[in-house]
């Protein structure tokens, strides 16, 4: 591209980091010649082949290759899969600000404290219609509406023209705290023209509305009218604020003290308290050691839990490990929430463990989503009317929904782009492309190691959970390779000792005839001894067992 058409096709471009194969791990960066800015930087959880991993954030290789570039983090809303590897990022990129609406900066705050960032990270609250600039962009923030309050779409400006992202939406006409989308900026921001639009395929295949917030309100209050002498427990997402502001509203009007129990939920509770953005009435809430003073049923309790998770409240009073709190016959529990994919079998354990301590469970029509449904995106592409459409936040097949539902509205298939992680979407008005890929991928965290588990180490875990190790330890004299003591055979994970004498017998004379073999050919390289152990035992597991442990050989030397 010479320089004139360059002059007359300013491109603007957008490199997905993160977000595009599954859910979770949003992060996107928008570029304009000298100037980078990033939106939403969130981790994903772990797949159940990634063993002892805690969570998982993107590949951060790009944005430190551009440092110089980056002009300012814009998050979305408070959600993990948008924040949750904001820590780390920080921790790399301290010198860059982060500009979030008022809830969503308070959520942050409560996290970077726990990495002990909170004194240094550079953090701007902004109210929704500021603009802020960022380099050669200016960045705009949109009410809209979602699971958690103060989610915001950007209007991202650069002399290229104007980006809309979306972020996680719904359109609620009714909601519970704060005001509708506001379709009109979106519509005025249409009108003035809009160059391309990323927009949240969650619910991208399902059809019609998402339902207002308010309607789960109504189904708390036909539960709470039908179950006045029970005690009722109702688990859902510690960030759906506007849900357990229902839960608190409907517990008041019956007359029934609330607690709020598990640490997420402790923590955003508090903190969307102190902000303002949940109203609890006066001696509504109680601790969790005064339950033993008030009858069952005036009292309600709100958990974490809602999927399942082995760690959290609800789980563990189902499993009989909470400290303070026992599920008695009578019982109510209410999910509000529905399984995340992946998540189905764990929740049907803890309901299976509550039933069987005689407890009632409801786990239907209360709960609504966060995300659009097709009538909606259609709503906002029309309002929006982009050139380009961008599906973002989903699977392929989510994205894929977004993509046909946008064609019904007249969008050319050729204006429709399906990215992948890592792609550099190139536009202007004239036209748009992928020209490159760049470093992208998940790094996995544990514990405090930041990228440390890679394949190799997964690789070895998934074998160490699937078969065991067998550990074969001999000691050979220094000089003349004389065998002194073993070889001996520890395992663990692999079968019971005491009742495979017999395998363990053989397996120990497979190694001493391997060992012998080595010794007698004069071999002296200890890792060619290691590998004959390897193999002969190996293949020897193999054909009686049809298993393939790790074998570990330990050759000691003795002078
Ligand atoms: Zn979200």
């Amino acid at each position: 591209m010479n320089n004139r058409t360059e002059k007359r096709n300013p491109s603007v471009r957008i490199i997905p980091l993160g977000g595009m194969e599954q859910i979770g791990m949003n992060m996107t960066a928008f570029e304009y010649a000298d100037s980078m800015i990033i939106v939403d930087v969130g981790m994903s959880f772990p797949t159940d082949d990634m063993l002892g991993i805690d969570l998982v954030i993107p590949d951060f290789t790009y944005v430190e290759n551009n440092i110089d570039k980056l002009k300012g983090v814009f998050i979305t809303h408070g959600h993990e899969d948008h924040i949750g590897a904001l820590p780390y990022f920080l921790k790399n990129f301290g010198q860059t600000t982060v500009y979030a609406t008022r809830l969503t900066q308070g959520i942050i705050d409560g996290k970077l404290e726990e990495h002990g960032l909170s004194e240094t990270a550079k953090r701007q609250t902004v109210r929704f219609g500021d603009v802020i600039k960022a380099g050669d962009f200016s960045v705009e923030f949109i009410k809209t509406n979602h699971s958690i309050a103060d989610a915001a779409a950007l209007a991202i400006k650069s002399p290229a023209g104007t980006i809309i992202h979306t972020g996680d939406f719904k359109i609620d006409y009714t909601p519970v705290f704060g005001d509708m989308a506001d379709l009109q900026r979106f519509a005025q921001l249409g009108k003035e023209g809009v160059l391309a639009m990323l927009c949240d395929s969650t619910n991208a295949t399902r059809e019609g509305f998402t339902p207002s917030e308010r309607t789960v309100g109504e189904t708390f209050e036909t539960i709470f009218a039908e179950n006045k002498n029970r005690r009722i427990i109702v688990a859902t997402f510690a960030s759906n604020v506007d849900r357990v502001q229902q839960i608190i509203n409907t517990s008041c009007r019956y007359d029934r003290k609330v607690v709020v129990e598990g640490r997420s939920m402790v923590n955003i509770i508090g903190k969307a308290s102190e902000l303002g953005y949940i109203s609890i009435p006066e001696g509504t809430l109680i601790d969790v050691d005064q339950l033993k003073d008030y009858p069952p049923e005036k009292t309600t309790l709100i958990t974490t839990g809602s999927q399942g998770e082995s760690m959290a409240a609800l789980s563990r009073m189902a499993a009989s490990l909470h400290r303070k709190v026992t599920i008695m016959p009578g019982d109510l529990v209410v999910f509000s929430s529905n399984p995340i994919p992946g998540n189905e079998k764990s929740v049907s354990k803890v309901i299976n463990e509550l039933e069987q301590k005689g407890a009632s469970v409801i786990n239907y029509h209360t709960h609504v989503s966060g995300h659009a449904c097709q009538e909606e995106i259609k709503l906002l592409y029309s309002l929006v009317r982009p050139q380009f459409a961008i599906p973002v936040h989903g699977e392929f097949h989510h994205r894929q929904a977004q993509a046909k539902v946008v064609e019904s509205l007249g969008i050319p298939k050729e204006n429709i782009f399906m990215l992948n992680s890592g792609d550099v979407l190139e536009l202007s008005k004239e036209k748009a492309e992928v020209v490159s890929q760049v470093t992208h991928g998940g790094v996995l965290v544990d514990g405090l190691g930041v990228g440390d588990v890679g394949n190799i180490v997964l690789r070895d875990r998934q074998t160490l959970a699937q078969d065991g190790i067998l550990i074969v330890v001999l000691t050979l004299e220094k000089y003349t390779n004389q065998l002194l003591a073993g070889p001996d055979i520890v395992s663990r994970g692999f079968v019971y000792i005491r009742e495979s004498e017999n395998l363990m017998d053989e397996a120990q004379q497979v190694v001493s005839d391997a060992v012998f073999e080595c010794l007698d050919s004069r071999v002296t390289d200890w890792s060619r001894i290691k590998n004959v152990i390897r193999d002969d035992l190996g293949s020897f597991l193999w054909k009686k067992m049809k298993r393939s442990p790790m074998i570990l050989p330990i050759i000691m030397e003795v002078e």
